[in-house]
């Protein structure tokens, strides 16, 4: 029987001590295979600490386990390492046949994903290397089982070597953590930035940690004490609620300032905690709560609710001033836009390339958010693995160069397309190519991970016609196009030349020598061509669709050939006697009866459709269209020096109405005098939100002990718009006035 060290045996009954408490089903029996197995593949290998090399294994294992995965991938994890460093005694069919096809396959996943150098690489060049792990591992448990050995090995990097663990470091800060991020999984995400971070500067690593030390050392039981104290309060107001706390890692912190170039005293959300109700309205009234109990900083206040930021996150964030003085951000959200929070930021990359539909995607992601979630870790596995093994990311192929980088290319391009997205020059001189070393047709699809090389030769002749056809991406197709414009301009013509001279016999009627000339010249000139020559060129290097050159022919053969049969008018002709469209301003504004002159809205003021207006005729930026009883324009118009710039300027209704409803906003700042009261802020964004008003800033200012000044800016459609937006305001308790414009 093998030996087990105590180490082994703790790590081994974590893992039991998880599957005990779970209430998922797991093959134990499988599980303890799986460990055996790799325990006598691995016999007599260490780690460079010295310890058997099992306990690496072992400790992967456990975070897999811990992180509420099935049998397979405990089992995968069990044996992540053994094919590759094990080759004389085990291989894929044996591990499949002792293991199963899931097992097997999700081995040969991770011993494929190693090969990748993300030294001197561009970002971009880093997002493709991430996004083609994700193609790469066909089912998403690849990455996850992948980022707990990264993890497990990055905690016990101090032993490696400098330079081996700078380039492990680097990959972890730049391709690892990011994917747990966009996976949602924060805890290993926070935690490999703070290694790869201590490894990468462990001076400024050690810097921030000491600051935070200094700072906040004292303060250990600080967010317990104000999550129970924020707690007691909601619970008095009936808010079904739950409360998160969260200490910002030395990572987070050493960006902000060294990246932002903060110092240490301007970071405000060193502490937070996030609160997370039911309703929109109970954020605002949370809110509301917030601000009754500390004292906010200016200018912290934002609002994501009305305003969502272009990753479709939705949030209201605050800072206020706890007690004893320290600082901390709240955040308050709704139960949905949690979710979108913490997984959309993948679900949002899908929707911009894919053609997937939104729901199908939300299914998939949910199943990841299901899985991470190890608070709660009842997961149907079943459901789980079959609904992973579809790849989400499919619609890109990442490719490799010789050099290591990774080109993504649209789904289905050749080896021609990858040629020209390096360089037009590689495309030209193209002759042949190798994918993985061997020799490929030019027109092969090449797959994900594969590494491509064109083979390139001065002495070839250029891209062949044929070309145009084969090439997926209109990248390739524009190149191709452009060096037969540039290149072979005499044969082109030659090739227009015949094929105008094909459309031409096609005709009933011959035309003769002279009336075709006057066809070709007429036809070219219609189809936007100088000379003949450029439209045979043209023809020459696929720059002008054949159907348009076929119907612009026939028209005027038809004009040409027939002069006996009644004339009719040609196209050209009748597009002339139409009436010339009148263009109007996508401003809504008429400027001294002309339509479309560049204006903008004077921020002063903010105009809308039915205030009385006047233009300025700024120096360079259009025209700046102010109220006429805009402060600044009384003031203005005294001078004599200015007089010829002021302009009459009015609203064009017709534009105004006809715009759609969700262009036609304009900024309002509206000043709301209010008597300060908990509910004050959740009534005045209650109210704007059951008019469908939407809400663009908000902040408030203390006037008196008891009054505060509430600055909105809002979305306004126009004048009858913003009356009845203030009406409603009026009646809210304890408001006083309201009035329009900063005072
Ligand atoms: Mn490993």
């Amino acid at each position: 029987m093998d030996t087990i060290d105590n180490k082994e045996f703790e790590g081994i009954q974590k893992i039991l001590d998880v599957i005990e408490k779970s209430d998922k089903h797991y093959d134990i029996e499988k599980i303890e295979r799986a460990y055996l197995y790799a325990k006598a593949l691995h016999e007599g290998q260490f780690r460079v600490s010295g310890e058997p090399y099992i306990s690496h294994p072992i400790a992967v294992a456990e975070i897999v386990t811990s992180l509420g995965l099935d049998t397979d991938s405990i089992c995968a994890a069990f044996l992540h390492d053994t094919v590759e460093d094990c080759p004389d005694k085990t291989n894929l069919d044996i591990i499949r046949s002792r293991f199963g096809d899931d097992v097997a396959m999700l081995v040969d996943g991770l011993t494929k994903m190693k090969v990748i150098n993300v030294e001197d690489k561009e970002e971009q060049n880093m997002e493709n290397i991430r996004k083609m792990l994700l193609a790469m591992s066909k089912d998403i448990r690849v990455i996850f089982i992948k980022l707990c050995d990264r993890l497990h090995n990055m905690r016990t990097l101090g032993v490696k070597k400098d330079h081996k663990r700078r380039i492990t470091a680097l990959e972890t800060m730049h391709v690892y953590a990011p994917l747990a991020h966009r996976l949602g999984m924060q805890r290993i995400k926070q935690e490999l930035e703070n290694l790869a971070l201590s490894y990468l500067d462990p001076i400024g690593y050690e810097e921030v940690s000491k600051d935070i030390e200094k700072k906040y050392g004292q303060n250990q039981n600080f967010i317990e004490n104000t999550r129970a104290y924020v707690s007691e309060k909601l619970a008095e107001y009936h808010i079904n609620f739950t409360l998160e706390g969260r200490v910002k890692t030395v990572y987070s912190i050493y960006r902000k300032m060294f990246k932002q170039s903060k110092s240490f005293d301007e970071i405000y959300d060193f502490y937070a905690i996030r609160i997370i109700v039911d309703t929109e309205l109970e954020c605002y009234t949370s809110l509301g709560i917030i601000h009754e109990l500390f004292k906010s900083i200016p200018g912290r206040f934002k609002d994501y609710i009305s305003t969502p930021k272009p990753n479709m996150y939705q949030s209201l964030h605050t800072t206020v001033i706890g007690r004893d003085g320290i600082p901390f951000e709240v955040q308050i959200r709704t139960r949905d836009m949690h979710h979108v929070a913490e997984y959309g930021i993948a679900a949002h990359w899908k929707y911009k390339s894919g053609e997937k539909s939104k729901e199908d995607i939300d299914k998939k992601l949910s199943w990841i958010s299901k899985l991470i979630d190890t608070e709660n870790a009842a997961i149907d596995t079943e459901d789980f693995m079959h609904a992973l093994k579809i790849d989400i990311f499919s619609d890109e192929t990442f490719v490799f160069t010789p050099k290591g980088d990774v080109i993504a290319l649209p789904q289905g391009s050749t080896l021609i397309d990858f040629a020209y997205a390096i360089h037009s020059e590689i495309g030209n001189k193209m002759v042949g190519a190798k994918i993985n070393g061997m020799i490929a047709p030019i027109d092969r699809v090449p797959q994900t991970g594969e590494i491509i090389e064109i083979i390139t030769s001065s002495s070839s002749k250029g891209p062949s016609r044929d070309w145009l056809k084969i090439v997926k991406t209109s990248e390739a197709r524009t190149k191709i196009r452009q060096w037969f414009k540039k290149e072979k301009k005499a044969e082109n013509i030659r090739i227009g030349m015949a094929e105008i001279d094909k459309i031409l016999a096609g005709f009933r009627i011959r035309p003769t020598d002279a009336q075709k000339q006057e066809i070709i010249a007429a036809a070219s000139k219609r189809i936007g061509m100088k000379e003949p020559e450029d439209l045979f060129n043209a023809i020459g290097y696929n720059g002008v669709a054949m159907t348009k050159v076929i119907s612009k022919i026939k028209s005027e053969y038809d004009r040409v050939v027939k002069p006996d049969e009644q004339v009719i008018p040609t196209e050209a002709e009748q597009v002339q006697t139409k009436p010339s469209k009148k263009i109007r301003s996508n401003s809504g504004i008429v400027v001294d009866g002309e339509y479309g002159c560049e204006v903008k809205f004077a921020k002063c003021c903010n105009p809308l459709p039915g205030d009385d207006i006047i233009g300025f005729v700024t120096k360079g930026y259009g025209i700046s269209v102010h109220k006429c009883d805009c402060p600044n324009v009384l003031e203005g118009r005294k001078n004599p020096d200015n007089a010829d710039r002021w302009i009459q300027c009015e609203w064009d209704n017709e534009s105004v109405s006809s715009l759609d409803a969700g262009k036609s906003l304009y900024e309002v700042v509206l000043q709301v005098y209010a008597e300060n009261d908990i509910m004050l802020i959740a009534n005045v964004t209650t109210a704007l939100a059951d008019m469908k008003v939407s809400l663009l800033s908000i902040n408030t200012k203390k006037r008196t002990d008891t009054d505060i000044i509430i600055n909105l800016t809002v979305g306004c459609k126009n004048i009858e718009h913003y009356h009845s937006i203030i009406s409603r305001l009026r009646a809210i308790n304890h408001v006083h006035s309201i009035t329009r414009g900063f005072s």
